[in-house]
């Protein structure tokens, strides 16, 4: 089994990246921004509550994004996972390991996509165009942007350390193109 972590601002490539696992290498994504969606489309309080706090690019509680997580390592257990957008602070990191180690599985490895914020924004600002108005996501635009950056600054940089305290983690220029990342991720992976 190998389980997999990227690391990176918003817009850095995860999805795109951890997509690219699935297909080639049949890893399962766990997404926390694609489960609360999913949730903040239910329309009932609780995903307007949480609708709400994404789009102000807030994080959402760890109590929520945590259940959310047990429950699909719980529901998916023997498969390889690729986490992509958690843990996002050092609580949740520590939730994680205690999870993975009750269930006798580890991290392998940690991909930190590392990205300058100038190119995350002109990401950004392609991906609200691609969209085209119907599929905008309610967080995509500058404002939140900015803040969902600076929420990475200070809470989920901080993880960098962690990992790296735990010899997992590695760091690759975000700013080349898909396919040199893709490749360099699967040079970490099998080595
Ligand atoms: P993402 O799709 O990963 O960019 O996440 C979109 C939004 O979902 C974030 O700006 C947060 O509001 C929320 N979110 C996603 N993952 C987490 C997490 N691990 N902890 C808290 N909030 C999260």
């Amino acid at each position: 089994m190998t389980n997999i972590i990227l690391l990176g601002p918003p817009g850095c490539g995860k999805g795109t990246q951890s997509k690219i696992l699935v297909e080639e290498k049949g890893f399962l994504q766990i997404s926390t921004g694609d489960l609360l969606r999913r949730t903040a489309d239910t329309k009932t309080s609780f995903g307007n509550e949480i609708n709400n706090i994404m789009k102000k690019g807030d994080l959402v509680p760890d109590n929520v994004v945590i259940k959310m997580i047990l429950d699909e390592i719980t529901n998916n257990y023997g498969k390889n996972f690729i986490f992509d957008g958690f843990p996002r602070n050092l609580n949740q990191a520590e939730k994680l390991d205690e999870a993975f180690l009750e269930k006798k599985i580890k991290i392998d490895f940690v991909v930190l996509l590392d990205v300058k914020l100038d190119i995350l924004e002109q990401r950004i600002e392609k991906r609200i165009k691609e969209a085209g108005n119907e599929n905008v996501r309610q967080d995509d635009n500058i404002n939140t942007l900015t803040k969902r950056v600076e929420t990475y600054k200070s809470v989920t940089m901080p993880l960098v350390q962690y990992y790296t305290n735990q010899n997992k983690l590695t760091k690759i220029n975000g700013m080349d193109s898909i396919e040199s990342i893709s490749k360099k991720i699967n040079t970490i992976i099998t080595n």
